[in-house]
This record gives C-alpha cells, sequence and structure tokens, in this order.
C-alpha cells in the first residue's frame, strides 16, 4: 500500500460510522491498569488502522450521561486488540472525589458487554517513512530525520504505536528518542516491549525513563521533565526533528513549552 492509498478522509464512512465490540478480557497490569480485549462481532475483523490512529470508546459516566474517550491499541490481530487502561478511580486524591468520567464505568462493567466504538484520524499519520502532521488540516506528507517523544504514564499508548511502526518498517531508519515519565516504577507501561524493540533496533531506538518518586536501586532519570534533561538526552534539534507529546494537561503544557524553547519548530510538534 502506497501513501495515496490511505485514508485521509474524516468523513468518510471508516472514520464517522460507530460499531458495536465486545469486551472478552480484563487483566490488571498494575495497581490501577488493565489490558482490555475487545472482540468484534464477525471474530475476524481489525480496526485496520495507520500508525498514528485511536479509536473512541463510549460509555457512561455516574450520571448515566453518555461519555467518549479517546484510546490506543497496542495490538490487534484478526478479530481482537488490545488496550491498556489506567481506571481513574473515585475517592483516591481528595480533589477529585468522583475520578474519572469513563474510566471508572469501564472498570466495573461485565466482561461480555458490548460497547460502541469509533476509528479516529488522529493528529498524525505515519505510513513509510512519511508523516502527515495534523491530518484534519493538512493532506501533505513529508519526512523527518529524527522523532522526539515525551510521554507521561498511559500517554505511552500513541508513542509506543508510533515506534513500532517505524521500527517495522525495514525501510525506515529515522532516528527516535523516547523520554517516558511515570511517578514510580510500579507505574511504567510496556516497558518488556520497549525493552525488546530497543534490543533489535539499537541503532534506531533510545528509551530513557524518569520517575517522580524512586528509591536508590533506580539507575534511570529522576524528576520532571526539564529542558535540561532534554539537553543531556537529545540531540540537536533542526528542520528535520519532529517532537511528539502525550501526557496528563499539566504535563503537556509544560512539554510543549519545552519543545519550543529546545528550538523545535512549532509546526513540527504534535500533541496526541
Ligand atoms: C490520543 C489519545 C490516546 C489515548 N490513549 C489512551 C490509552 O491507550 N490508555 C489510557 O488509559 N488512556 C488513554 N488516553 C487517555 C483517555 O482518553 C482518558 O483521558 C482517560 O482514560 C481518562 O478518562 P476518564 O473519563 O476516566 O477521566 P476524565 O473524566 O477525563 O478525568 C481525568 C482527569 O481527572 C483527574 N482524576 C480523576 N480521578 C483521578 C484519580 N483517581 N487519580 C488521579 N487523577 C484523577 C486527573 O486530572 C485526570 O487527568 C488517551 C488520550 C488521547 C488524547
Amino acid at each position: 500500500m502506497d501513501q495515496k492509498d490511505i485514508n485521509i478522509d474524516i468523513h468518510s464512512e471508516f472514520f464517522t460510522k460507530k460499531f458495536k465490540v465486545t469486551l472478552t478480557k480484563r487483566e490488571p497490569i498494575n495497581h490501577d491498569s488493565y489490558l482490555f480485549r475487545f472482540d468484534f462481532q464477525n471474530g475476524k475483523e481489525r480496526l485496520g488502522m495507520q500508525a498514528v490512529q485511536h479509536i473512541k470508546i463510549y460509555g457512561l459516566n455516574m450520571n448515566g450521561e453518555i461519555v467518549d474517550r479517546a484510546y490506543t491499541h497496542v495490538y490487534e490481530d484478526d478479530g481482537y486488540f488490545l488496550i491498556p487502561i489506567k481506571i481513574y478511580r473515585p475517592n483516591v486524591l481528595p480533589q477529585f472525589p468522583n475520578g474519572g468520567e469513563l474510566t471508572p464505568w469501564l472498570e466495573k462493567i461485565d466482561l461480555n458487554s458490548e460497547l460502541t466504538i469509533k476509528r479516529c484520524i488522529g493528529k498524525l499519520l505515519y505510513h513509510n517513512n512519511q508523516f502527515i502532521v495534523r491530518p484534519k488540516a493538512n493532506k501533505n506528507w513529508s519526512q523527518f530525520n529524527t522523532v522526539l517523544l515525551i510521554c507521561g504514564g498511559s500517554g505511552i499508548t500513541p508513542c509506543y504505536q508510533l515506534i513500532s511502526a517505524i521500527c517495522n518498517n525495514p525501510n525506515d531508519n529515522t532516528q527516535m528518542i523516547l523520554l517516558y515519565a511515570n511517578k514510580s516504577e510500579q507505574d511504567i507501561w510496556l516497558m518488556k516491549e520497549l525493552k525488546d524493540l530497543q534490543d533489535k533496533h539499537k541503532d534506531q531506538l533510545t528509551v530513557h525513563y524518569t520517575l517522580d518518586k524512586s528509591d536508590e536501586k533506580w539507575n534511570g532519570l529522576k524528576g520532571f521533565v526539564s529542558l535540561e534533561m532534554m539537553t543531556s538526552i537529545f540531540p540537536k534539534a533542526t528542520e528535520t526533528t519532529l517532537g511528539v507529546l502525550c501526557g496528563p494537561k499539566p504535563m503537556n503544557k509544560l512539554v510543549l513549552s519545552l519543545y519550543e524553547q529546545f528550538g523545535l519548530k512549532k509546526e513540527n510538534i504534535v500533541k496526541f
């Protein structure tokens, strides 16, 4: 499949049609997250999207109102796909007594429940060594030699999808440097998968972790993402450097400004 064959029409049925999938598994990953498995009803369909596209899951908030949120699958095969999801439970933090709107519902619904989902075009499209930045507004493919990725917590999923797609393309030698921030070591997702990719693509992919809270055994980076941290691990920004980010709101605000201070062109910065 060539670039010209990729569907970038957001009004096409591929992106507008809602459909049902069945929740068939919900396996704990850590203290607040699960790997969800969703099955297509005909047992063979696929999401069939390009990197870095996500789905919307529709569900109910605590008042019984319909809400939707974005999620990025990390694996798919004929008939099903897998998504890690962090649950924002009520009464964990005093400032959020109700928790999140959608994820408490996703934690409670019965296995074999049917959910409504929809495909979304996303903020960045990657195919065959080429990217479209903000495909809703722009239809031009362009190339980047280096991709910097900064994410926090569950924000790893779109970054992982992009890293996997680039690594799985033997004709693409784009350099990727990932800076993945978490509260503590137990919050890190996809560590084994990232290590496997890094081992296989040593010349292409570098992964750094930073933690808010760590013990003396931790030999990664420490503290919040900063310009100093970025300067110590990223190559100098050029015209062909793309910077992507995905994390909680306050982190996104910080990283957007840090990327600009680091020298990235505004149009080459993408928040998933
Ligand atoms: C492109 C994209 C892809 C994404 N992919 C994934 C994915 O693959 N997996 C995934 O888990 N998420 C993903 N997300 C995030 C997801 O869309 C939701 O924002 C998230 O699940 C929270 O939804 P919610 O309705 O439960 O919480 P919301 O009602 O949206 O509120 C979340 C916010 O409430 C606060 N909050 C509430 N309760 C708590 C609590 N107990 N502890 C801490 N803070 C709390 C925090 O400020 C938190 O950021 C993605 C987001 C985007 C934009």
